[in-house]
């Protein structure tokens, strides 16, 4: 009996096979449906933000992407000229304490963050040649804050809007043992173009590597190399206090797509090294229990508005504290937007175009 129904079970098989086979001979291949695999990855970013991460979903699923990296040595026109520099109104706001132990001194848009510890200060980020001897030195003296105690000085990545004030900060604070903390890839950019980077550029310092962990005092950053944004670009993960409670924190070194420039690349393999990045991270974010996502820009963490919380807060929740499974939709919106966008020039490609 066992026997007979394995022979039968053989023949259906290899008929069904068989099917199969004249089927697809038949057939023309499948084409892929690009649009419907683009609506998809967008709604996934849209279902992830939900509430927390419209600016995020905005800047990334809507706003269209910049052309492309930079490959020019010209310095910006607000380094050589200062009446270019946006006017004082656009990027002006006050320093706030976020944390017991870390304080925003960045501007509207773009966002500088001092750590305290026992031994000195950790200064994420640099913002504008134009704007960060107000916003860092006068945020951190407005604070109580002496810029004269940085020890460490981390540049998420090589970008005027986050480097832009790193000359000036270790011409004034290497001399009291301020270290400078990039990847070597952002170090070498720096180096490759010196009048982009002119009254921007740090000399090279301490070069990161992935994994790498940054002790002062009783506070420990752990750095992820996570690039696509910039070959260079930085998260890190660390550890603050809410009210003597300790909180997780993830912070997102670089966000936007600026390399969205041709077909076939490197805009489809550098979107597919950013998404790469950003599940690395969401990995690392989890696994160290960060419930609270920080980033250089404004938009993507909503600074701004969440520092003017504080006066009404009370006692009540932390207006940062989002929770780790927020922290994780913050991953996918972003997972959702990049492969919205690799898909289309993936179609472009597919079309010959
Ligand atoms: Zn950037």
């Amino acid at each position: 009996m066992k026997l007979h129904s394995r022979s039968i079970a053989v023949t259906v098989g290899l008929a069904a096979g068989m099917m199969a086979s004249s089927l697809s001979a038949q057939q023309a291949p499948a084409r892929r449906d690009f649009e419907k695999e683009i609506t998809a990855a967008l709604a996934s970013a849209k279902t992830a933000a939900q509430f927390d991460f419209l600016g995020t979903l905005v800047r990334t699923c809507l706003v269209p992407q910049s052309e492309g990296e930079n490959t020019t040595d010209v310095p910006y026109p607000y380094v050589t000229d200062p009446s270019k520099a946006p006017s004082r109104a656009s990027w002006y706001t006050e320093p706030a304490k976020v944390f017991d132990n870390l304080y925003f001194v960045g501007g509207k848009v773009h966002s500088a963050w001092a750590m305290t510890t026992k031994e000195g200060i950790i200064l994420f980020d640099t913002i504008y040649p134009y704007n960060s001897e107000e916003l860092i030195i006068g945020g951190m003296k407005k604070m109580g804050l002496d810029p004269a105690n940085i020890k460490y000085l981390m540049i998420s990545h090589a970008h005027g809007d986050h480097i832009g004030g790193a000359e000036m900060l270790q011409q004034r604070y290497a001399k009291f043992g301020m270290r400078t903390v990039m990847t070597d890839p952002d170090w070498t950019l720096v180096e490759k173009y010196p009048n982009r980077y002119k009254s921007m550029a740090p000399k090279r310092d301490i070069t990161a590597t992935d994994g790498m962990k940054i002790t002062l005092g009783e506070s420990t950053i752990t750095l992820t190399h996570t690039p696509g944004h910039t070959p260079g670009t930085l998260s890190y993960t660390f550890q603050v206090f809410d009210k003597g409670r300790p909180v997780n924190v993830a912070y997102s070194g670089g966000t936007a797509f600026n390399f969205n420039n041709r077909t076939p690349d490197p805009g489809i393999k550098n979107f597919q090294i950013y998404l790469d990045s950003q599940k690395k991270f969401a990995e690392v974010a989890a696994a160290s229990g960060a419930t609270v996502l920080l980033s250089n820009h404004s938009e993507f963490d909503i600074a701004d508005s969440k520092n003017k919380m504080f006066a009404s807060r009370g006692n009540g929740p932390h207006p940062y504290e989002q929770g780790a499974e927020a922290v994780q939709r913050y991953f996918k919106v972003m997972q959702g937007c990049a492969r919205a966008s690799q898909l289309k020039l993936e179609q472009r490609q597919a079309e010959g175009k």
